[in-house]
C-alpha cells in the first residue's frame, strides 16, 4: 500500500484558509484557523485546526501528523517491520499478533469486502504486485494472473478479534490495505486533534477527506471532487461538515497501452483494472467506510454500485462512469454545485 507516488485526487480547498501559517480572524478572542501539509503515506497529507489560539491549533495539527505517521508504521506493507509486512511475510506459517488498530482496519476491510460482493478484497496484494503498474508498465500475462487467483481469497485471511491475531492460510498470500487505510488514518487523526483541543479541522491524505465542526462563521469546509478527465478541473463541489469523502480515480496511477487505460484498482474476478467507472466519490460519516466503499464501488460499477449506495444510511456517492456520465445519489443531489454554477451569493466560482 501507500506508494511513494503523490496522487491527484480531489482537490481540497478551503475558502478561508490560504497556504501554510496562520490566519488571525478578528476580533481578539475569535478563533484561529491554521494548515499545514507534510508527506505521509506515500502522498501529501494537508491538516487544516481551527481552535482558539494558533498555539493550540499547531498543537492539533502536531498531534494529527504523528498520528498517521504512527499508523503508516503499523499499516504499510512498504515499511518491512510494519505489523502488515508481518502478518504478510508469515503467510502459510503462523499468525502474527497485531495492534488494534491493525484488526480493526482489518475487520473494517472484512465488512466492506461483505457489503461489496467481494469487489473490495485486501488480499488482492499479489495481483497489485503483479501489475506493479507504477515501477514498470507491465501487463501480467493471463496465465501468471490465473496462478494468482487460489492467493486471493478472502477466505484464506483468518482475524481472531480475541486473540488480536492475522493469519493468512496460504504461502504467498499478501493483504493490501492501500485501498481504505488512508480513510482510516484520516478518523484517526481526526479524534488525536479533537483530544488535543482544535474546534473543528479537516485532515485530508490526498483523496481521502476527513472534516470535523465548522469554519469560524459557521460555514462547512468546501471541498472540490477532481474532474476525472480535466487534469486540475473540478467536477463538482460539496460542503462537510462531521463527515468523510473519499474519491477512487482511474487517474490516480495509471498506464496507456494501444489505448486502453490500465490502473491500480483490480478487479479481484478477473484480476485485470475495474472498467465500470472513471472515478467514485463516496461520503461517509467515517473516513473508514468512505475509502472501503470508493474502491469497491469503482469495481461494482456504476449501477450495482449505485444500488448498494442507495441501500446503505448515510453513505452518499458521485460516480464517473466510463463514458464520463455522472451519477449522483439521492440524498447527495441537492448538496453539489458544480464549477459554472454560482454559489449561494450569485458569484461564479
Ligand atoms: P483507492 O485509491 O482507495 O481506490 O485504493 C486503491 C488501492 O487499493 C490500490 O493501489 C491497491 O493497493 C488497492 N486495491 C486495488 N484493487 C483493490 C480491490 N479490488 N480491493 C481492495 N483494494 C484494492
Ligand atoms: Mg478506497
Amino acid at each position: 500500500m501507500f506508494t511513494g507516488v503523490a496522487s491527484r485526487t480531489p482537490v481540497f480547498l478551503i475558502a478561508a484558509v490560504v497556504g501554510a501559517g496562520c490566519t488571525h480572524l478578528s476580533p481578539v478572542a475569535a478563533p484561529v484557523v491554521v494548515k499545514r501539509a507534510q508527506l505521509h503515506m506515500g502522498t501529501l497529507v494537508s491538516i487544516t485546526a481551527v481552535a482558539s489560539t494558533s498555539d493550540r491549533a499547531n498543537g492539533a495539527i502536531n498531534a494529527g501528523f504523528a498520528e498517521i505517521k504512527r499508523l503508516e508504521q503499523l499499516l504499510s506493507t512498504w515499511i518491512p517491520e510494519s505489523e502488515l509486512s508481518s502478518v504478510n511475510a508469515s503467510a502459510g506459517k503462523a499468525p502474527v499478533h497485531v495492534s488494534p488498530e491493525t484488526v480493526a482496519v482489518v475487520r473494517r476491510s472484512l465488512q466492506v469486502a461483505e457489503m461489496t460482493g467481494g469487489a473490495f478484497n485486501i488480499a488482492i496484494g499479489p495481483a497489485v504486485d503483479a501489475w506493479n503498474v507504477i515501477e514498470v508498465q507491465r501487463i501480467p500475462p493471463n496465465d501468471e494472473l490465473e496462478a494468482l487467483k487460489a492467493r486471493i481469497s478472502l477466505g484464506g485471511v483468518h482475524l481472531d478479534e480475541q486473540a488480536r491475531t492475522i493469519y493468512l492460510e496460504r504461502a504467498g498470500m499478501r493483504i493490501d490495505v492501500g485501498g481504505i487505510g488512508k480513510g482510516y488514518a484520516a478518523d484517526q487523526a481526526v479524534a488525536t486533534m479533537e483530544k488535543a483541543g482544535a474546534i473543528a479541522g479537516v485532515v485530508a491524505l490526498s483523496g481521502d477527506i476527513k472534516a470535523f465542526g465548522q469554519l469560524p462563521g459557521g460555514k462547512k469546509f468546501p471541498v472540490g471532487i477532481q474532474h476525472p478527465r480535466r487534469e486540475g478541473e473540478v467536477l463538482l463541489f460539496i460542503d462537510l461538515q462531521d463527515e468523510a469523502i473519499s474519491t477512487a480515480g482511474d487517474y490516480e496511477r495509471y498506464f496507456d497501452h494501444e489505448g486502453v487505460r490500465y490502473h491500480h484498482i483490480l478487479d479481484p474476478a478477473t484480476l485485470q483494472p475495474a472498467r465500470g467507472c472513471q472515478s467514485v466519490s463516496v461520503i461517509a460519516k467515517d473516513g473508514v467506510w468512505a475509502d472501503g466503499l470508493d474502491t469497491g464501488i469503482f469495481v461494482m460499477g456504476p449501477a450495482r454500485g449505485m444500488e448498494l449506495v442507495e441501500r446503505l444510511d448515510d453513505v452518499e456517492a458521485v460516480i464517473v462512469d466510463h463514458e464520463g456520465h455522472v451519477h449522483i445519489s439521492s440524498g447527495l443531489v441537492h448538496r453539489v454545485r458544480f464549477p459554472n454554477e454560482p454559489d449561494e451569493k450569485g458569484r461564479p466560482q
